[in-house]
């Protein structure tokens, strides 16, 4: 009497870890992408093939300091693909990625595969001769990075649609690029002048045509502190150019480059942008897209 019941057991449990290991790799993310930006294209291309993908961090994680939870770490390892930024941008990811990669995960690292650019010389602590991660910030390069991660999945998934969504995504990408050139060339060209919290605007200005005059915490990281000589300098660039805004970075505390606003003095506005993150939901900067037109829209208003 006490036999038959073991094998109902055995059957009925054999039936349940088939059911849940069919629904576990139909939710199993075909990528996980490490910042925003990134996430939002990878969710486009994943979202037109029929699969999901995930995001590490959330609207207005600094990607620079960013660490992910033990979690996070073991879903790397189960995805098909991790897409990172690269060139030092993750910094607080380094160990956790080289940690699922050791245990089997594939990792596409774009920002060396899209043209980088050095870090310019306001730049100077970030090292001669290395490059700047914040590609992202030129839309045709997230444009030729769309292409280059539908290529890597289509080869992850053996399914080609990954292909063609990439290729999809970065057309749409590209009429983005032109808007925001559009928008970016309102500003007379006298006064495109951008003096920014850290050095993540190279590629913008390279891209539309602007300079960068200055940079507040020199170098390409955001956890670096200035020095008062370091203030001193930036509150000369500010009066020099006479730039009416100084951009703010809404992934960082505003003190710091309130503080230099204050001492420039009344007539200099501090002007925040999406640059590291996406914005919240709601915020009209929720996708890639959103981001870049948003952000062009606010240099052109405080500009222009
Ligand atoms: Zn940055």
């Amino acid at each position: 009497m006490s036999r038959p019941v073991p094998f109902a057991l055995l059957a009925a449990s054999t039936l349940v870890l088939a059911a849940c290991a069919g629904s576990a790799s139909d939710d199993t993310p075909v990528a996980i992408a490490t910042t925003t930006p990134l996430g939002s294209v990878v969710g486009d291309i994943a979202a037109c093939a029929g699969g999901t993908s995930e995001t590490l961090m959330g609207a207005g994680d600094d990607p620079h300091t960013f660490a992910a939870s033990s979690a996070q770490v073991a879903d790397m390892t189960r995805t098909g693909l991790v897409v990172m930024n690269g060139l030092g941008l993750e910094e607080g990811l380094q160990t956790a990625i080289a940690g699922a990669e050791a245990d089997g995960a594939t990792v596409l690292e774009i920002a060396p595969l899209v043209d980088p650019l050095p870090f310019g010389d306001e730049g100077g602590a970030a090292g001669e001769g290395s490059l700047d991660p914040h590609f992202w910030m030129d839309v045709a390069r997230m444009a030729a990075a769309a292409r280059i991660i539908g290529d890597e999945l289509a080869a992850a998934t053996s399914e080609d649609s990954y292909a063609t969504c990439g290729a999809g995504v970065a057309e749409s990408l590209l009429e983005t690029d032109a808007q925001v050139r559009e928008i970016l060339a309102t500003v007379p060209e006298d006064r495109r002048v951008l003096v920014t919290d850290h050095d993540a605007f190279g590629y913008l200005a390279a891209a539309y045509g602007y300079q960068v005059a200055g940079v507040v915490v020199a170098g390409g990281s955001t956890d670096a502190e200035p020095s008062s000589a370091d203030l001193a300098a930036i509150v000369e660039v500010v009066r020099r150019t006479g730039t009416p805004a100084i951009f703010s970075n809404s992934a960082l505390s505003p003190a710091l480059i309130e503080s230099v606003a204050a001492e420039v003095g009344t007539d200099v506005a501090v002007v925040p942008l999406y640059v590291e993150s996406v914005g919240p939901a709601g915020s009209g900067a929720e996708t890639y897209a959103g981001m870049m037109l948003s952000n062009a829209s606010a240099i052109a208003d405080a500009l222009g």
